[in-house]
């Protein structure tokens, strides 16, 4: 299947912010994979965006399964034979089931042991996974959906397991940028923090909603070539690491 737009990868996009990010780039023309861990659930959320005549397909992955990313990213190679964009928008907020809310006293090695298999070594292997495609073609835009409780400069307590992931996430957004020269790849890697949105995970008190909390990680998905790389985002301003 070769498509004449542009193709992104969206993780955990079958709920939530993902999902938004999912409509928001098919509105901007792009050929949208939304990757699912349940493909009844994906196929589920895609069905009304496909029904406005938005180009979304739904892909298996799970991003805690190394079997998951080999098989999808064959999948994409196959099919496509190229990728744009890679949003890492899955993630998991395990401490918000610890007895001590994920207490740094206290924390259960598990409980950072499991986050860090989705917010992290999930994000790092798709990124070692598409980043060949990306390099062959010369052009790619990988953006990984943090957080500003991985804030160095704002750090706090409780929130562990979750803290440290996405603290972690954003040191993979700096060594990646390090390792390639943005300018002359064109393949730009940017961390953001969607705000606090309205989703399952955030809650019903949050205070934004999804087309908020998805606008900058649309927007650096769709960065010139000479836009920004190897930074932190929220509301499409750069923030402290
Ligand atoms: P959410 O509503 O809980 O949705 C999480 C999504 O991640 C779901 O699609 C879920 O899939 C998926 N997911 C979880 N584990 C997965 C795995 N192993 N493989 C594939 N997909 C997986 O969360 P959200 O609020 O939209 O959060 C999206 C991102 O924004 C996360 O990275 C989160 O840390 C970050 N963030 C959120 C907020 C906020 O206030 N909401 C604030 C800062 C940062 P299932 O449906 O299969 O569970």
């Amino acid at each position: 299947m070769k498509h004449d737009s542009k193709i992104a990868l969206v993780t955990g996009g079958n709920r939530g912010i993902g999902l938004e990010i999912c409509r928001q780039l098919a509105q901007k023309g792009l050929h949208v994979i939304m990757g699912s861990r349940s493909q009844s659930k994906g196929e589920s959320a895609a069905a009304p965006l496909q029904a406005e005549g938005l180009n979304i397909e739904v892909l298996p992955l799970d991003v805690d399964d190394a079997r998951s990313i080999d098989q999808a990213v064959a999948h994409i190679q196959t099919q496509h034979g190229q990728l744009h964009v890679l949003v890492n928008n899955a993630g998991v907020f395990l401490d918000s089931e610890d007895p001590q809310r994920g207490s740094v006293m206290g924390i259960a090695r598990s409980t950072i042991e499991n986050t860090f298999n989705t917010n992290v070594y999930g994000p790092l292997q798709l990124i070692q996974a598409v980043l060949p495609l990306m390099q062959s073609q010369h052009e790619g835009r990988i953006v990984n959906v943090s957080s500003g409780m991985g804030q160095l400069e704002n750090m706090g307590g409780g929130s562990t397991a979750y803290r440290l992931s996405k603290a972690a996430l954003n040191v993979i957004t700096r060594i990646v940028d390090a390792e390639l020269d943005s300018a002359q790849s064109n393949i730009k890697i940017n961390s953001m923090c969607p705000g606090w949105v309205k989703t399952d995970m955030g809650g019903e008190h949050a205070t934004r909603d999804v087309a908020q909390g998805a606008d900058t990680a649309v927007w650096l998905a769709l960065l010139d070539a000479d836009g920004p790389s190897g930074k932190f985002f929220r509301d499409r301003q750069e923030l402290a690491w």
